[in-house]
C-alpha cells in the first residue's frame, strides 16, 4: 500500500498534521497501535491554553529545589531509582530554565499560541464538533495571599510582553463564578481566553473522523518496523508493508523509540500524570477547570464527572502506575469542592512528551531525507496539535509558513 505520507502516532498532535496534509493534496496513511486519541491526548485536562507562552520551567530556588528533592509538594513526585537515567535530560532541562532560555521558549511559542484557538476551531467547526468548545477561561485558586500576589506580578509581565490577558478576583470574585468552591482559598486568577473540553479524547476521535472524510486512511502497525524503502520508507503492517516518500514521527512519548532505530538520539523525558473522575457531592458543579496552585492539580468538569490531573512524575516511561500524587492532593481538592465516590476502577496514566529546552521539534529530521518530526509538546500537545501540524504541513509541502520555523528545528541539541 503507498501513500504520500505515513503519519506515525494518531494522538491530537498526529491526526492534526495528517489532516493538514491532506486539505494540501496529499495522500497520508496515520498508523497507530491503538484506536485514535486513546493515550495522552485522551486523558488529559482538556484546555486549549490560548494563554501557553510561558512554559513549565525547572525550578531555580533553592527551598524549591530541596523540597522537590524529598517529594515534598504535591505537583512533582520523582522515582529516585530513576535518577542516573534521567540525569541527563534534567541537567539539560535546568541548564535551559534561566530567565534568558525561558523568555527564548516564550518567543517561539507565541505564535503557536496566537494562533492554536483558530485553528481547533477551523478543526472543530469542519468535523461539526464546534459545540464542544467550552469558552469559559479557566480559573486558578490560591490558598495563600503572598502567592496570589507573586502570580499577579508574573501575569502582568506577561500581560505587557505578550498579551495573555487575565482578571483578578478576590474569594467573593471566585464564588461568584464557581458558588461550589469552599474551604480556605484567598481568591484567584480567572484566564478569560482558553477554552476547554468535557471530553478531550471524544474530540480527537473526531478530528480523527475529519481526517477520514477528507480521504485519509488509518491502519494499525508498529512504528518501531520503520526502515529505508526504495520510494522512501516503509511501516510494516499486517496486510503488508505501507510505503511513502515522506514519513512524520508524532509519536508523543514514543518518538525517540523510532528515531532512535534510525540512530538518532534526542534528550526526551517524561512527565507523567495521572488522572481520577470523581461524581461530586449533592448538586456540586464546576462551569470551569480550576487549578488548585497549592497542590499543582487540576478539577475539569467532563463527561465522565470532575476528572482530576495530577502534576508532574518524573521516572522511567513505563515505570509502574505509583499514582501517590492522586492520594496527596484527594483530600485537597475534596477541601475545595464537594466531592462523592470515585468514577473509574483505576487512576489512568498519562505521558507529556518534553524536550529539556521546552519547545517542540518540528520539521525535517536533519540528515534523514523524508523523515519529519512533530513531538516534544509536553504539558501543551492537545492545545498546539492543530497549529503545529498546520507549520508542519506547510513546510512539507513547500509552502510559505506562518511563522519562522527555526526554533523548533531538530538538530538544535546535536
Ligand atoms: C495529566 C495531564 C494533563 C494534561 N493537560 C493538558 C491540557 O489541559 N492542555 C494541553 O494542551 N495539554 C495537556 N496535556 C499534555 C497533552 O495531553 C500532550 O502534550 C498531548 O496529548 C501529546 O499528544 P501527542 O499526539 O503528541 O501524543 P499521544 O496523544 O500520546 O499520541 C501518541 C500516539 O503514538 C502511538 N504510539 C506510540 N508508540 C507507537 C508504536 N510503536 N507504534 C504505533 N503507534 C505508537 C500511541 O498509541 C498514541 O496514540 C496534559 C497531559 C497530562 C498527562
Amino acid at each position: 500500500m503507498k501513500a504520500d505520507c505515513i503519519v506515525l502516532g494518531a494522538g491530537m498532535v498526529g491526526i492534526s498534521a495528517g489532516i493538514h496534509l491532506l486539505k494540501r493534496g496529499r495522500s497520508v496513511i496515520l498508523v497507530d497501535r491503538r484506536g485514535a486519541a486513546e493515550e495522552t491526548s485522551y486523558g488529559n485536562t482538556g484546555i486549549i491554553q490560548t494563554e501557553a507562552i510561558m512554559p513549565y520551567a525547572f525550578p531555580r530556588q533553592l527551598k524549591k529545589l530541596m523540597t522537590y528533592s524529598v517529594n515534598g509538594a504535591p505537583e512533582a513526585n520523582w522515582h529516585y531509582s530513576a535518577l542516573a537515567h534521567l540525569a541527563p535530560s534534567l541537567y539539560q532541562y535546568w541548564r535551559n530554565s534561566s530567565p534568558d532560555k525561558v523568555a527564548a521558549a516564550s518567543r517561539a511559542f507565541r505564535p503557536l499560541a496566537s494562533l492554536c484557538l483558530a485553528e481547533h476551531e477551523a478543526l472543530a467547526n469542519h468535523a461539526g464538533v464546534d459545540g464542544m468548545m467550552r469558552r469559559t477561561g479557566y480559573l486558578r485558586l490560591f490558598r495563600e495571599q503572598s502567592a496570589l500576589d507573586a502570580a499577579i506580578q508574573t501575569d502582568a509581565k506577561l500581560r505587557d510582553t505578550f498579551g495573555v490577558k487575565f482578571e483578578t478576583l478576590d474569594a467573593a470574585g471566585v464564588r461568584a463564578l464557581e458558588p461550589h468552591i469552599e474551604g480556605p482559598i484567598v481568591g484567584g486568577i480567572l484566564m478569560p481566553e482558553p477554552v476547554s473540553i468535557g471530553d478531550p479524547g471524544r474530540l480527537g476521535k473526531a478530528y480523527a473522523a475529519l481526517f477520514l472524510k477528507l480521504g485519509g486512511r488509518m491502519m494499525t502497525g508498529d512504528a518501531r518496523t520503520l526502515a529505508r524503502s526504495p520510494g522512501g520508507w516503509s511501516i510494516g503492517n499486517v496486510d503488508g508493508p505501507i510505503e511513502a516518500r515522506d514519513v512524520v514521527i508524532a509519536l508523543g512519548a514514543w518518538s525517540d523509540d523510532v528515531l532512535g532505530t534510525q540512530g538518532i538520539k534526542v534528550p526526551l523525558f517524561v512527565k507523567r500524570g495521572y488522572h481520577m473522575h470523581f461524581k461530586p457531592r449533592g448538586n456540586a458543579s464546576l462551569a470551569r477547570p480550576i487549578l488548585d496552585v497549592s497542590g499543582g492539580y487540576c478539577l475539569t468538569p467532563m463527561t465522565k464527572g470532575i476528572r482530576l490531573t495530577t502534576g508532574a512524575e518524573f521516572t522511567w516511561r513505563d515505570a509502574e502506575p505509583t499514582p501517590v500524587q492522586l492520594r496527596k492532593v484527594e483530600p485537597m481538592a475534596r477541601e475545595i469542592l464537594p466531592l462523592a465516590e470515585k468514577v473509574d476502577p483505576e487512576p489512568w496514566l498519562g505521558r507529556r512528551p518534553c524536550l529539556p529546552d521546552m519547545v517542540p521539534m518540528i520539521g525535517p529530521v536533519v540528515g534523514k531525507k523524508g523523515l519529519w518530526a512533530d513531538f516534544g509538546h509536553q504539558h501543551w500537545g492537545f492545545t498546539l496539535g492543530p497549529v503545529t501540524g498546520r507549520l508542519l504541513a506547510e513546510m512539507m509541502t513547500g509552502e510559505a509558513t506562518f511563522t519562522d520555523p527555526f526554533p523548533y528545528r531538530t538538530d538544535r541539541f546535536s
